[in-house]
């Protein structure tokens, strides 16, 4: 199952994102480094409270090399506060040793999540799927929101992949990856989809489900005027006699 129409989906994103999208300092640059840190403050955890952070830990650790050292103490002074701060300090070990100790360019070990993601900013293939992604791609599919995680649905999964096959192809995928975040954070809500002003309600199964009344096809609306003519011309039918009854005297 995918969108309708792939390409149309992505033009519209892009357009919207054009205008609309989010500013973060993460989304302009290309190192797989920087990408990463964002990825690990980005986790579980609303983009807007992670720009400070960010700024502060790329501040005091412009190189992995830099952060390879930093004592925990640290590391856990300037991220902390975003929660999780066990699992943040051992993913940021996983990026300084990942970058530090070779020479790659490629995305650390994070996840699929943050390996995708990484890989789309970079201007390389990716379908991350986290759980804001899941619910809108969920809705436009017209999928059951309540049926398993929707993170891990193969519907939903292809139809990301579909999306951004088509939008990497076209040099968009960065573009397109960004403006679906911002659609699915500022649109398609958890409990109060913005469907109206929705780059992606022509295409959205949801939309069209809780949010207009179906219009009956030409050939219902025909057999239906038929139906009411011919009732008309007809005389009325005792229904007692159809069912084989006999009226009571
Ligand atoms: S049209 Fe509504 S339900 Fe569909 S993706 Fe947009 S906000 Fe979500």
């Amino acid at each position: 199952m995918q969108f309708r129409r792939t390409n149309t989906a992505v033009r519209a994103l892009i357009r919207w994102g054009r205008v609309n999208g989010r500013e973060f300092p993460w989304r302009t640059t290309d190192s797989a480094y920087l990408l990463s840190l964002a990825e690990v403050l980005l986790r579980k955890t609303r983009a807007e409270a992670v720009t400070a952070v960010y700024k502060q830990l790329i501040h005091y650790y412009p190189t992995p090399h830099e952060l390879l050292v930093a004592p925990d103490v640290e590391l856990s002074g300037i991220v902390g506060h975003l929660g999780l701060p066990i699992e943040r300090l051992r993913q940021l070990r996983i990026v300084a040793v990942h970058f530090a100790t070779t020479e790659r360019s490629g995305p650390p070990p994070l996840g699929p999540y943050a390996t995708s993601a990484v890989s789309l900013s970079q201007g390389g293939f990716g379908a991350p799927v986290d759980g804001n992604i899941a619910r809108l791609m969920g809705r436009v599919l017209g999928l059951r929101l309540d049926r398993g995680e929707l993170r891990k649905n193969r519907a939903v999964q292809s139809a990301v992949s579909k999306l951004f096959d088509v939008a990497v192809h076209r040099g968009l995928g960065r573009e397109a990856f960004h403006a679906l975040l911002d659609v699915a954070a500022s649109h398609c809500t958890r409990s109060k989809p913005s469907c109206s002003t929705c780059p992606l309600k022509p295409q959205c199964h949801w939309a069209k489900e809780n949010h207009s009344v179906p219009r009956r096809s030409r050939s219902e609306a025909r057999s239906r005027a038929r139906v009411e003519k011919s009732l008309e011309r007809s005389p009325p039918v005792n229904p007692w006699r159809l069912s084989g009854h006999r009226l009571l005297p």
